[in-house]
């Protein structure tokens, strides 16, 4: 066996279980909190009353909603969120939505020293992980930090039922794409792989059901579940190639984040391919209808998924593609193959223009 090191990064609590929302008051109570600021989108309002009433009934007032978190946790709204923050002299956050409204929890909890409550309903998974990336002047600045992750997390799927599935399936595919690059990150251990695996597997199974029948509490559970291995993954290994790309797309274009991994993640891993057969042994083994190739898994996956396919679909425009190779390029991270500018510039290019992925790469 290959020597490893194993470390645990994950929150401090994890509930999970449908319902368990009506435990937040408990956590708040245990965490010597009574007066949380509540956090959420625009489009998260009812999560946010619905969490009022909860922690209403329990004698919990929380002190105001902060409802304006937007993708890639832009700083000037953490600046804004922050004063509302320190005007209404809350004393714990709680962050309910996608990984927009958890990154924004991040920001608040590392300014402020406050503890962050955190209940997901995609399944970004940024909620068990210490990295918090920021965007400033066009640029995503990511650090990582213990002290960033939140001191509890409430997995209730009663409140994704509501996620569109074509949510469902580009966030889904944000997940497998944490798992995937933890099978062949440097610090990868079999712990780590059993949980990217195990998360993978679920969630490959769980995303075209849910655009079967979107209405199934129990595929949903089993999506959230994989979502929640797919974060820790996330948390505890190195990003290679495929996160970097990403990363850049989303901070310096401004694309969306699940889509873009969607799209992104195919032609990514048959980049390492070459450098990386016996996790592509064992990725085939779990993905529905891969008949041995893994490559062509996740195409089939994408396909029953209704996956998006182009990242010009978002606005990128053709003359992007070699601005984001040159960022790319210019920066320096482990990726189990060498990056060579020719082989990232055709992953780029095959995903802008939406071509099925190929294992010839
Ligand atoms: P998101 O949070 O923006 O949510 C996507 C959309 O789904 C939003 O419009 C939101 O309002 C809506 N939504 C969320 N839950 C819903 C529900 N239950 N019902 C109906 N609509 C719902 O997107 P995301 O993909 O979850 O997160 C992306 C962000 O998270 C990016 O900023 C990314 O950088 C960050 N992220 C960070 C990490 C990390 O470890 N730091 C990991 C993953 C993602």
């Amino acid at each position: 066996m290959d020597s490893f090191e194993y470390n645990v990064i994950s929150s401090a609590r994890t509930i999970f279980g449908s319902g368990s929302i009506e435990r937040l008051p408990d956590i708040i109570k245990s965490l010597n909190a009574s007066s949380p600021l509540l956090l959420s989108t625009a489009r998260g309002n009812e999560h946010t009353k619905k969490l009022a009433q909860i922690l209403q009934r329990a004698s919990i007032e929380p002190v105001g909603t902060f409802n304006q978190a937007v993708m890639h946790t832009p700083s000037s709204v953490t600046d804004e969120a922050m004063q509302r923050l320190e005007a209404n002299r809350a004393d714990s956050i709680v962050s309910i939505g996608g990984g927009s409204v958890v990154g924004l929890g991040k920001a608040l909890s590392i300014r402020s020293g406050l503890p962050h409550i955190c209940i997901p309903t995609t399944y970004a998974g940024s909620e068990m992980t210490p990295i918090l990336g920021e965007t400033s002047g066009g640029k995503k600045v990511t650090r990582s930090d213990p002290k960033v992750l939140p001191a509890a997390v409430i997995y209730d799927v009663d409140l994704t039922m509501s996620l569109p599935p074509a949510v469902c399936t580009t966030s889904g595919m944000n997940a497998i794409a944490h798992a995937v690059e933890t099978l062949y990150a440097k610090n990868c251990n079999p712990v780590l792989s059993l949980l990217a695996l195990e998360g993978i597997k679920v969630l490959a199974e769980a995303l075209p059901q849910i655009i079967q029948d979107p209405s199934l509490k129990h595929t949903r559970e089993r999506a959230l579940y994989g979502a929640w291995l797919c974060g820790i993954c996330l948390g505890s290994s190195a990003m290679a190639l495929h996160h970097k790309l990403c990363h850049t797309l989303g901070g310096s274009l401004g694309l969306p984040h699940a889509e873009t991994h969607t799209i992104v993640l195919p032609h990514v891993l048959s980049y390492n391919a070459p450098a990386i057969s016996q996790q592509m042994r064992e990725l085939a083994k779990i993905l529905p209808g891969s008949e041995g190739d893994a490559i062509k898994g996740l195409d089939r996956l994408s396909m029953s998924s209704h996956a998006p396919r182009a990242l010009r679909d978002f606005g990128m425009a053709e003359t992007d593609i070699d601005v984001v190779v040159e960022m790319v390029m210019s920066a320096q991270y482990p990726n189990p193959r060498r990056l060579e500018k020719e082989g990232v510039r055709e992953v780029l290019r095959r995903a802008w223009v939406g071509e099925r992925a190929r294992t010839d790469l």
